[in-house]
């Protein structure tokens, strides 16, 4: 007997079928005796309906009143796959976050799980019964509802399973696992049948989406085996682990690429010191991250150009905090925001030399410009045109002999 913590997403509880296809799913882990508990997203598409409802009413709207409404998504999917159990004559219930309850802490909307009580769950589940968690939400001290931030069923599921002491941890969802590169667009992409956790993280931060990666850092934290797969099939998913387990016999694992960067150029700022800390303490300051930053060479030692990469949704913010800066003097601020960051992630990087210079020339093969470069030990990202994005992936997909 093992004890699971299985985590539906959205699509995977998207209408009343599927949510009984979860039910059997439920069934055959119960039957051949391990202990499950089951957290659910909401139905897909609720949690925004439910904000759009909110906005009718304010933009403005009143975040501890949004915890309240967004946290019914996943009551109601909680209560229909509990009655989808019972139909199958399997015990089962469902407990909302104050019943547990699970504690948060931190602002409305983006509150972070910090413990939960585990008597009941744990009795219920030694007496055979399936323990059924909304995902999402929890109370704050003051036993006010909360939220924990979009795609938050990740972290609860893996918050669960680290504090039931679970076997394992298995993301369902709509694609089969983690892939090489995203396989809607690249046909040839392939599903990876095990990574790490830091490949992992690398990955759904430079763009690909199959798990919230604060879950996948909780899950690291405490060594927690994850696994993604598909509700709609049998196949094996993707497992996701210590990286001491994993045998590379590739050096990149996977390419992932995102389009919600922008680029700033600030150009004939001065070439002193001071210069770059007085540009982007105030935009620190404004929360806003910073990635990549290139400073070219000055060629007379008096002016240079400093440029940068952001959030796209950060740009006329940036724009704004740059053009009030009195602390700095340059000629002129171009943007971009017609640029993609595209991603190589591999732990066997580190071992593998040559790396970055294949990366490159595959790129000016295709006569694609760089625009800007930034690495970590298992990661090389590269900011280039938009219009380029598949055509570098592609190339890259092929090269690393990921096809
Ligand atoms: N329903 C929530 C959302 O859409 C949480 C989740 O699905 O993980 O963000
Ligand atoms: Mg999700």
């Amino acid at each position: 007997m093992v004890k699971k913590v299985l985590k539906f997403g959205g699509t995977s509880v998207g209408t009343i079928e599927r949510i009984q296809h979860v039910a059997k799913i439920i069934q055959k882990e119960h039957s051949s005796g391990n202990q499950v508990i089951a957290v659910v997203s909401a139905m897909a598409g609720k949690t925004n309906e439910l904000i759009n409802l909110s906005k009718n009413i304010s933009d403005n709207f009143n975040k501890r009143e949004l915890d309240v409404l967004m946290s019914t998504g996943e009551q109601v999917t909680s209560a229909l796959l509990a009655g989808a159990l019972s139909e199958l004559e399997i015990k089962a219930k469902s407990w909302l976050n104050w019943q547990i309850p699970i504690l948060t802490e931190g602002e409305h909307t983006n509150a972070r799980i910090v413990n939960m009580n585990i008597k009941k769950i744990d009795t219920y589940l030694t007496e055979k019964g399936v323990v059924i968690i909304p995902g999402f939400q929890g109370i704050s001290k003051n036993a006010d509802i909360t939220t924990i931030g979009r795609g938050g069923s990740d972290a609860t599921a893996v918050a669960v399973a680290k504090i039931l002491k679970a076997d394992s941890c298995e993301i369902y969802t709509d694609v089969d696992g983690v892939f090489s590169t995203d396989p809607n667009k690249i046909p040839v992409a392939k599903k990876i049948d095990q990574i790490s956790y830091d490949e992992m993280l690398e990955l759904s931060s430079v763009g690909a989406k199959v798990m919230q990666s604060s879950a996948v850092q909780t899950a690291m934290l405490y060594n927690i085996p994850l696994e993604v797969k598909s509700t709609f099939t049998n196949r094996n998913g993707t497992r996701i682990f210590d990286e001491d387990n994993i045998d590379y016999s590739k050096s990149v694992t996977g390419v992932a690429y995102s389009k919600d960067d922008a680029k700033v150029t600030i150009t004939g700022v001065e070439d002193k010191p001071g210069v770059a800390a007085n540009i982007f303490e105030p935009l620190n300051k404004s929360q806003i991250n910073v990635d990549m930053v290139i400073q070219n060479i000055s060629s007379d030692q008096k002016k240079t150009d400093i440029s940068f990469t952001i959030k796209r949704e950060d740009l006329l913010k940036t724009l704004d905090i740059l053009k009030k800066n009195k602390n700095i003097k340059y000629e002129n601020i171009i943007h971009n925001e017609k640029v993609a960051k595209v991603s190589i992630v591999g732990a066997g990087m580190v071992s593998t030399p040559g790396i970055t210079y294949r990366m490159f020339r595959a790129l000016s093969e295709e006569k694609i410009n760089i625009l800007a470069i930034s690495t970590s030990e298992i990661k090389l990202s590269v900011i280039i045109d938009e219009d380029n994005t598949l055509n570098a992936v592609k190339k890259l997909h092929t090269i690393f002999e990921l096809d």
